[in-house]
């Protein structure tokens, strides 16, 4: 059967009708051809900052393309020079001192066509991340100012992550913020999660590079990836959920992790779907709840995580609709019982307790 042909009209179309994994799984030639087709060349510079480098290992993880065949199979028309390659990558490449930085001069300066910014890690206050001889908040600077397309990875670049959490002595915060702070005004693709999907960020990259934006909600997240609540809409044990089937102990039994912490219910993400290692398995299903890396106020107000939603929030809403700021703006006080009843209830919230 003749593929249909990947356009950037169609890229995101795809991705959202099938589901990100069907949509790799069904189309992984066809991206890596159609990036190849790319008219522009991407030179991609990948600072890290306040993180673990959890977000490099998960990239470099990715099955779907595989590194392997970004870093050898998707090169930029007849050249033969892979598109995806980064310029500069500190945590992989195998330069170092004075030639590495010369390499993040040259992605800034020296190269003709496009560049991609890709931001790991928190930015913190002046004096506890440098690089070089220099502040990791002005390489990033330096660098966004002269970036065409800037992606946030994981939950430290998105949202401030773990080096954001209370009492946060460094004043560590996500990219978004910081450069509103410094008065640059870029659109910031933040592909939360910790660590992030490979995959999302293979995704995302070849959507920019075919000139594909891909839609973003209020976050600045991929709708394609981070527009479907996980409880309600994903999830593989939800049927336990609906007959009252809870495990109590991580990783013991079989039933639904609501009363271990699973935060499912306020968390809007592909994992069920996605998964990890080549689509092996999520925390979910490896006996673990959700703990809600995806969303912005984690960790803080996601915890303490073994505890149930209800416990966590003073009142909730439509669940539906707390993508649109759980935490930011809804909680209104309406109480356990309430809450509880309508995370029972699904969409409209109407099922009676049980
Ligand atoms: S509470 Fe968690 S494990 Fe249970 S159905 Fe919802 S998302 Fe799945
Ligand atoms: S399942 Fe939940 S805790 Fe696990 S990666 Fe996804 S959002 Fe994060």
């Amino acid at each position: 059967m003749e593929s249909l042909r990947l356009t950037r009209r169609n890229f995101m179309k795809l991705v959202s009708a099938m589901g990100a994994s069907a949509f790799l799984t069904t189309y992984k030639a066809d991206i890596v051809k159609a990036i190849t087709e790319a008219r522009d060349y991407w030179h991609i510079a990948w600072l890290n900052g306040g993180a673990c480098t959890g977000c490099t290992i998960s990239f470099a993880q990715a099955s779907n393309p595989d590194l392997l065949q970004v870093l050898t199979e998707i090169t930029v028309g007849n050249s033969g020079l892979p598109i995806v390659l980064p310029d500069y990558m500190e945590t992989i490449h195998i330069a170092s001192g004075t030639l590495a930085e010369g390499l993040k001069e040259k992605w800034k300066h020296g190269n003709k066509g496009k560049r991609i910014l890709v931001v790991e890690g928190a930015v913190q206050d002046p004096g506890y991340c440098i690089i070089a001889g220099k502040d990791f908040r002005d390489h990033v600077v330096e660098a966004a100012e002269v970036a065409d397309a800037i992606v946030a990875v994981g939950q430290c670049a998105t949202f401030g992550g773990i080096p954001a959490a209370k009492p946060n002595p460094t004043n560590a915060k996500g990219l978004s913020e910081f450069l509103k702070e410094v008065g640059i005004n870029k659109t910031v693709i933040n592909l939360p999660l910790c660590p992030v999907n490979g995959e999302h960020v293979v995704i995302t990259l070849a959507a920019v590079i075919m000139g594909a934006i891909p839609e973003l909600d209020e976050y600045g997240r991929p709708k394609m990836f981070f527009g479907t609540n996980m409880h309600y809409e994903l999830c593989p044990y939800r049927p336990y959920y609906d007959k009252g089937q809870f495990i109590e102990v991580p990783g013991e039994g079989e039933g639904c992790k609501y009363k271990i912490g699973c935060k499912g219910p306020i968390t809007w993400t592909d994992c069920p779907s996605r998964k990890w290692n080549g689509n092996t398995s999520y925390c979910v299903e490896a006996g673990a709840p959700c703990i809600g890396c995806s969303e912005p106020g984690w960790p803080d107000e996601f915890s303490p995580f073994y505890n149930e939603v209800p416990s966590l929030v003073s009142a909730v809403v439509d669940p539906t609709k707390l993508g649109t700021g759980i935490f930011a703006a809804t909680i209104t006080g309406i109480g356990v019982h309430a809450a509880r009843r309508t995370l029972k209830g699904g969409k409209g919230g109407e099922e009676d307790e049980q």
